[in-house]
């Protein structure tokens, strides 16, 4: 319900419906976090586009719901995210991830393993230590982890965002910029900050051989992150004109549906033995 001026609180029914199916949903997922039969990671391959070789994968959570089913991240994400849900949340898709790193890592085939890492997550003081601790227990090279974070988290605190990002770094964390272009950038800060990948989100990379506009962003994009030193992923790579496209603008990586949708570890496996194979 909305807060009026006059301080009082308006019955809204339709309003308090959502707030109630919120609550179980909230509900429905801090008992998933316990249960560890609903929750999975999916990999999605980073490729290189100068060399084809696989560069990384993006751990991507996903939740099979008891009884609404599948349930995109998008549905649970940003609500666990505007309570403090997101932190238990995290860690344990850090927890499944880095031990998938570790599996691949001990096999011969060491993929990094990038994760996605909520703003609330950033500015809670524990987290290096947190990280640090499960790389220390699981004996995971800090250089086969790989955070996301987006622009707006690093924004949201600045001075206290700066100091966590630094820890990660200098303990040899990779850090990605995600969603590069949808908020707002400011590139004096990104200047400032200690990361070494840009990641340019997917509403510009699938409109840009469509439309000029998008074109021209990540062309931008991309000259910005190399001035800057950084190595450039394009996010939601769908089709062939699109790599070309993108090769001929010198981006360094391509994630996307046109090499793998997010699999499953078994689909991931078959997959790389595939793509390997040529
Ligand atoms: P994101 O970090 O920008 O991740 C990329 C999204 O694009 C993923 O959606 C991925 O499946 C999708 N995608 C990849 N390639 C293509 C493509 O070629 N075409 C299209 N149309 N889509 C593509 P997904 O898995 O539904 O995740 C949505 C968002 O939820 C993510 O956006 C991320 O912000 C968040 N998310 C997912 N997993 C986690 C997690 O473990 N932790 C946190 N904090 N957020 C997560
Ligand atoms: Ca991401
Ligand atoms: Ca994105
Ligand atoms: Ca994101």
């Amino acid at each position: 319900a909305k807060e009026q001026a006059t301080g009082v609180q308006r019955y809204d029914a339709a309003n308090d419906t959502n707030t109630a199916d919120r609550l179980e949903l909230l509900g429905d997922l801090r008992r998933a976090i316990g249960a560890d039969d609903q929750l999975s990671l999916q990999y999605q391959p980073k490729i290189s586009l100068a060399t084809g070789r696989v560069t990384g994968a993006e751990a991507l959570i996903r939740w099979q719901h008891p009884t609404r089913g599948r349930m995109a991240p998008d549905r649970f994400i940003p609500m666990a995210e505007s309570t403090s849900l997101i932190r238990p949340l995290t860690s344990h898709v850090l927890e499944m991830a880095v031990c998938q790193a570790k599996k691949w890592a001990d096999r011969g085939t060491p993929i990094p393993v990038a994760v996605n890492v909520s703003t609330r997550c950033l500015l809670d003081p524990g987290f290096a230590a947190q990280v640090f601790g499960l790389l220390y227990r699981t004996g995971l090279p800090a250089s086969l982890l790989r955070l996301e974070i987006t622009e707006s988290a690093a924004m949201a605190d600045p001075d206290r965002a700066l100091t966590m990002l630094r820890a990660l770094h200098d303990g040899g964390i990779g850090l990605s910029v995600d969603d590069f272009g949808t908020g707002h950038s400011s590139m004096t800060y990104l200047q400032h900050l200690p990361v070494d990948e840009l990641k340019i989100d997917k509403s510009f990379v699938q409109a840009m051989t469509d439309s000029h506009g998008d074109a021209v962003l990540v062309r931008t994009a991309i000259t910005l992150a190399h001035n800057l030193g950084l190595s450039v992923v394009a996010e939601g790579v769908e089709d062939d004109a699109t790599v070309a496209a993108l090769r001929e603008l010198g981006c360094d990586v391509a994630q996307g549906y046109r090499f793998a949708r997010p699999l499953s570890t078994t689909d991931f496996d078959l997959w790389l033995a595939d793509y390997r194979a040529g």
